[in-house]
């Protein structure tokens, strides 16, 4: 066991402050983490919320852990002391399921282990990101190539493949027209990556204030939803629409943006459930779809293509002391486009 400096909420809603945490001590199979950066995503303040359910308290957020091999248990065979590696939303699973064999580990049949707010198999309270090291499985963890500084590596661990993977399964590809609903970290990555991929990309935001950075992304067309013109001139419009929204929204009227057959698939979490007249699935056989970050080889395979292709999240690095102070930005929309924090801070 060691002791460890972290950020964490006491409680629920209550503001995160300085505390110590104890990690294992390493395993055969661990690999220890010196933790140098940590986004921070909404999904983070979701839980500290309780939005989505009862926590546990104290909570250490952060599921996108960017940093290096400090110590490999004796048995590590992927890792060595000094590698660039990243911790997303997982650390461990059954690994004999269906869904883990398929490198689904996500999907696990009996659930995933979260990187924080979960109880691990030995029975440890499970704690994230927002802290100076971290113990982990080295199944769990992935490579950060070296053409990705780690700073803006780290946001790719949730947002990043949160994106990658349902834009892949969906096939988006040269000459398929994507709409990405809302411009926030997610949002950001899913521009960058459905431009990359080859798609004409369109953003679908609240209002034109982040027009020109959408443009500078790589979106092709930036439209307001705030307008309703929006919805007249692009109905029918897109093979694909992922939406990040992290609130409720009126689905009816973004499936009519869908060609027949075309599938609206929702990342954004909401913490209140929603309503759908089913017309507007039935009228064009289109399909209205979710899906959860990504297993751990997808994970690795969406860092090489951000390297291959350049791609990282534009960042606004933070001290450890801003956190509260960020958790009220995100909340605001006010985020270009992830907090990342710097954990030296710590
Ligand atoms: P974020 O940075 O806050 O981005 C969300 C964006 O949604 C905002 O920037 C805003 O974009 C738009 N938005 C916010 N409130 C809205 C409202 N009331 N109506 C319409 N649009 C609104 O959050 P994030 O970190 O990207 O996460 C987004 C959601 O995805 C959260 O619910 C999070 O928990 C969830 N999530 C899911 C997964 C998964 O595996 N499925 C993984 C990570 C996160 P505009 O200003 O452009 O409108
Ligand atoms: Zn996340």
């Amino acid at each position: 066991m060691s002791t460890v400096a972290a950020y964490a909420a006491p409680a629920p809603k209550a503001p995160l402050e300085r505390t110590t945490i104890e990690r294992r001590a390493v395993g055969a199979h661990d690999v220890l983490i010196d933790i140098k950066f940590a986004g921070i995503c909404h999904s983070d303040i979701h839980q500290v919320n309780e939005g989505w359910g009862e926590g546990i308290f104290p909570m250490v957020p952060g599921h996108e852990i960017a940093g290096v091999v400090a110590e490999v248990g004796s048995e590590v065979t992927k890792y060595a002391v000094g590698d660039r590696v990243g911790v997303g939303c997982m650390v461990d699973s059954c690994r004999e399921c269906e869904y883990c064999l398929r490198g689904l580990e996500q999907y696990c049949a009996k659930g995933n282990i979260q990187t924080y707010n979960a109880v691990d198999h030995n029975g440890d309270v499970t704690y994230g990101g927002y802290s100076k090291q971290i113990v982990v499985d080295e199944n769990y963890v992935v490579r950060i190539p070296d053409a990705l500084p780690l700073d803006v590596a780290a946001p790719l661990l949730c947002a990043g493949i949160t994106l990658y993977a349902p834009l892949k399964h969906w096939g988006v590809a040269p000459g398929k027209k994507v709409a990405i609903v809302g411009l926030g970290g997610l949002g950001h990555m899913g521009v960058k990556i459905a431009r990359a991929l080859g798609a004409e990309v369109t953003v679908l935001s609240q209002s034109l204030r982040k027009k020109d950075d959408g443009l500078k992304l790589g979106a092709h067309d930036y439209r307001a939803t705030n307008d309703p013109e929006t919805f007249r001139e692009l109905a029918g419009k897109f093979d694909v629409i992922v939406s990040t929204v992290s609130a409720p929204l009126d689905f009816s009227a973004y499936l009519s943006l869908l060609r027949t057959e075309g599938a609206m698939v929702n990342v954004g979490a909401p913490e209140e459930s929603i309503s759908v007249n089913l017309f507007s699935l039935i009228v064009g056989r289109k399909t209205l779809a979710g899906s959860m970050i990504g297993g751990i080889a997808e994970t690795q395979e969406m860092l090489d293509f951000c390297a291959e292709h350049g791609l990282g999240a534009e960042i606004e690095l933070i001290d450890a002391d801003q956190i509260n102070v960020a958790y009220d930005r995100v909340q605001s929309s006010d985020v270009r486009y992830r907090f990342v924090i710097d954990t030296a801070t710590i």
